[in-house]
C-alpha cells in the first residue's frame, strides 16, 4: 500500500518464482483460477479470502472470460477493456480496491488516496474504490484539459467517498501538488495518504495474469512453442508485467514494445540510449509520456540486480536527462524485446484496414501496438496484440480513420446526461490541502 519505498525507490519481489512445471495444469484453468495461482505466489492471504477477493474483483466485467484473446486476421487481439471504465487499467484497479479494503479491515485503518490524472488512471481508480467504507479518493485533473468523456467517467461518480478536484492549471501542476503533499510526512501521516499510481506493485502483479491466460490459451490452441506479445506502452507498467511473465517461465518469443511519437522507450530498446524528449499530443493520449515510471524496475534486472549501479544510472538521468546502457553482442539491449513506433498516420491506417478487411474496430492505443507488432511477425510464433481500450472511448479517432461514427458503448451513452460532482480549486498546494482537511477527518492526532 505504500507505493514508493521509503528511500524513494521502487518495490520489487524478493525473487521471481519459476512456474514452468505448472503451465500445463494452468492452461486448463479459468481467468480467476489463474489469478489465484499467480497471486498466491506473491501474496500472503488465506486461500478463501484471496478467492473471494478475486471473484468480487472480476464479477463486474462484461465478458465471462474477463480477457478473451480473439483471432482477427493473422493475429490474436487480447481484449482487456471489459471493465467498468473500458480500459485495461480496470483489471488491476478493480482488484486493488478490494485488496486495499481487505487489508484496511484487518488493520482497522483508513486510507485517503490522492491521485493526479490526465484521464484513464483517475477514472479506473475511482471505479476501483467507489462506495468503500474505509477509503476516500481525491483525484485532481487539470480543469478543461481532460477529454470530456474521460472527465465524465470521473465526475459522474457520486459516491460520498469520491472527491473530484478540477485544478485550474496543467497536469504538471496537479502532479507537483500531489508530490509536495506526499513529501509533507506529517500531513501524509495525519491523513493516511496513499497512492494508486502505476508504480504500485500490486497493479503490476494483477497484470501478469493475462499474459499467462492468453499465452497458455494460444499455445494450446495453436500448438506453437512460443508466442509474441505486442504492447502499446506509456509508463511501462503493462509490458513490465509481460517481462515478469517471461521471467516466470511463460514461453514468450518476443515482447514487442510499441510507442507513439513519444518514443523514449522504443529509442532505448533500439540504441541503448534513454534520453528525454518533449511530450507531443497524439491520438493515443494515455501513451503521451516521456519518463516511464516503471522502467526503473526493468533496469534493475538489466544491470544484474545491482542497486548501486541502478541508483547511479537514475541519478545520471535525473541530472542530465539522458543515460546509456551498453548494447549486447547481437547489437541490441535485450534480445527478448523488440521496439517500434506507430505514428499518427499508421495508427489511422491500421484502424481503417482492420475495419475494412475484418470488420474489427480497435482504439488508437491498440492500433499503435498492432501496427508495430505486424512488423515483427514470425511464422511459428503467434502474435497476441494487447487491446488496451474500447474503441468507443476514442470515437473521434475512429471517425477520423473510417469516416464513420461507428464506436459506441452503452456505459458511455448513459454518461451523456448523468449528473456530475466536481469542485474547482486553484493550482495551489494550500487550497488542495485545505480541501482535504475540511472533507475528511484526520486519522491520527500526529
Ligand atoms: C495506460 C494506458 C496505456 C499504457 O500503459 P502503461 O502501463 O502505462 O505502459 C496504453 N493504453 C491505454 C488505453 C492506457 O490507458
Amino acid at each position: 500500500m505504500m507505493g514508493l519505498a521509503s528511500d524513494g525507490g521502487l518495490l520489487i519481489p524478493e525473487s521471481i518464482p519459476d512456474v514452468r512445471d505448472r503451465l500445463e495444469a494452468w492452461s486448463k484453468l479459468s481467468y480467476q483460477d489463474i489469478t489465484f495461482e499467480i497471486l498466491k505466489l506473491f501474496v500472503d492471504l488465506p486461500d478463501d479470502e484471496l478467492r473471494s477477493l478475486i471473484d468480487r474483483s472480476y464479477a463486474p466485467f462484461e465478458h465471462s472470460e474477463i480477457a478473451p484473446a480473439v483471432p482477427v486476421g493473422d493475429i490474436r487481439i487480447l481484449e482487456l477493456f471489459y471493465g467498468p471504465t473500458l480500459a485495461f487499467k480496470d483489471i488491476a484497479l478493480q482488484f486493488l480496491g478490494n485488496f486495499f479494503e481487505y487489508i484496511l479491515e484487518q488493520r482497522n485503518q483508513r486510507l485517503n488516496i490522492l491521485a493526479a490524472t490526465s484521464g484513464d488512471t483517475g477514472s479506473a481508480a475511482i471505479h476501483g474504490v467507489r462506495g468503500r467504507d474505509r477509503i476516500n479518493i481525491f483525484v485532481m485533473h487539470p480543469k478543461g484539459r481532460v477529454a470530456p468523456l474521460q472527465e465524465k467517467q470521473m465526475t459522474a461518480v457520486l459516491d460520498d467517498n469520491v472527491f473530484n478536484l478540477a485544478v485550474e492549471g496543467t497536469f504538471d501542476d496537479c502532479q507537483r501538488i500531489m508530490k509536495t503533499l506526499f513529501r509533507d510526512l506529517k500531513f501524509k501521516d495525519r491523513y493516511a495518504l496513499g497512492a494508486v499510481n502505476s508504480v504500485n506493485w500490486a497493479r503490476v502483479l494483477a497484470q501478469i495474469v493475462y499474459y499467462f491466460s492468453a499465452g497458455l490459451y494460444v499455445l494450446t490452441t495453436s500448438g506453437a512453442e512460443r508466442v509474441r506479445f505486442s504492447v502499446p506502452t506509456g509508463n511501462f507498467g503493462d509490458i513490465l508485467a509481460g517481462y515478469y511473465a517471461y521471467r516466470m517461465g511463460l514461453p514468450i518469443g518476443k515482447l514487442i514494445l510499441a510507442t507513439n511519437e513519444n518514443d523514449i522507450l522504443s529509442r532505448f530498446f533500439k540504441t541503448g540510449e534513454y534520453s528525454l524528449g518533449d511530450v507531443v499530443p497524439t491520438l493515443s493520449p494515455s501513451m503521451d509520456i516521456q519518463v516511464a515510471s516503471n522502467f526503473e524496475r526493468y533496469l534493475y534486472y538489466q544491470v544484474g540486480e545491482d542497486s548501486i549501479r541502478l541508483s547511479q544510472l537514475i541519478d545520471q538521468f535525473e541530472k542530465d536527462g539522458a543515460m546509456r546502457l551498453p548494447l549486447g553482442p547481437d547489437g541490441c539491449v535485450d534480445e527478448i524485446f523488440e521496439a517500434g513506433i506507430g505514428d499518427t498516420d499508421s495508427t489511422l491506417k491500421t484502424i481503417r484496414r482492420y475495419y475494412d478487411e475484418y470488420g474489427y474496430l480497435m482504439d488508437p492505443h491498440t492500433a499503435v501496438g498492432v501496427a508495430v507488432g505486424e512488423t515483427f511477425m514470425k511464422e511459428d510464433e503467434p502474435l497476441i496484440a494487447l487491446a488496451t481500450a474500447h474503441p468507443a472511448k476514442f470515437s473521434q479517432a475512429i471517425l477520423d480513420a473510417t469516416g464513420q461514427d461507428l464506436a459506441h458503448h452503452k456505459y458511455l451513452e448513459l454518461l451523456r446526461d448523468a449528473p456530475t460532482r466536481c469542485e474547482t480549486v486553484p493550482a495551489d498546494l494550500e487550497a488542495v490541502r485545505a480541501y482535504i482537511e475540511s472533507h475528511v477527518p484526520a486519522t491520527t492526532t500526529g
